[in-house]
């Protein structure tokens, strides 16, 4: 609880593991929930498994109808584990505002998506998100290419520096919340580790 401001102590995501309304067949090869949650079924699990892909992680998910009961799909959720650092000022992202009793942060938008993406700050995951964007999901072009070879639908790729596009004129300011409603204890861990500079 923030004593500040109570909506501070809201967290950002659902709980896990995700239990969420779902129609009886997919309607795509991979689903998006309203709050960007990406839903995938075994096969898509098993070919990135098989490719080996690092920075991902998959969680069963409950699916119910709209009337409460339970669907009997097997899904996934793709939940993006890789470290892509902080966006530098050069993004135009820095922080707006910050609570003095909770410390969380709100940042500024994007100017410059070109500068977004700072080599040094990557842990060199295929999947990975910068902070403070936690929704979206950056890969490499390996990953690209494997989902465009294989045709997934509901998917769709977009070069970096077309983020400050009128596509995404949304990105006026960011409120990401805490690190730790995005990344498990461990993860939290390294990236502490890393952020000491050893
Ligand atoms: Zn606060």
């Amino acid at each position: 609880m923030c004593p500040g401001d109570p909506s501070h102590a809201k967290r950002q995501r659902w709980g896990r593991p995700l239990q969420i309304l779902g129609s009886i067949v997919p309607i795509t090869d991979i689903e998006c929930t309203v709050f960007n949650d990406l839903l995938v079924g075994p096969e898509i699990v098993s070919a990135l498994k098989a490719a080996h892909f690092s920075g991902i992680d998959f969680t069963p998910v409950e699916l119910f109808s709209t009337t409460e009961i339970p669907i009997s799909r097997e899904v996934y959720e793709l939940k993006v584990t890789g470290w892509g650092g902080q966006a530098p000022p050069e993004s135009g992202i820095k922080v707006k505002e910050e609570c003095p009793y909770c410390g969380r942060q709100v940042f500024t938008g994007i100017t410059n998506s070109r500068m977004l993406f700072d080599i040094d700050g990557w842990d060199g995951s295929d999947f990975f998100i910068i902070w403070p964007m936690p929704k979206y999901i950056i890969v490499t072009a390996k990953v690209r290419d494997f989902f465009l070879e294989r045709a997934y639908s509901g998917v769709a790729f977009h070069t970096l520096d077309k983020l400050c596009s009128s596509r995404f004129h949304n990105l006026q300011t960011f409120s990401p919340g805490n690190l730790a409603d995005w990344f498990d204890r461990n993860k939290l861990a390294e990236l502490n580790f890393r952020a000491r500079g050893n």
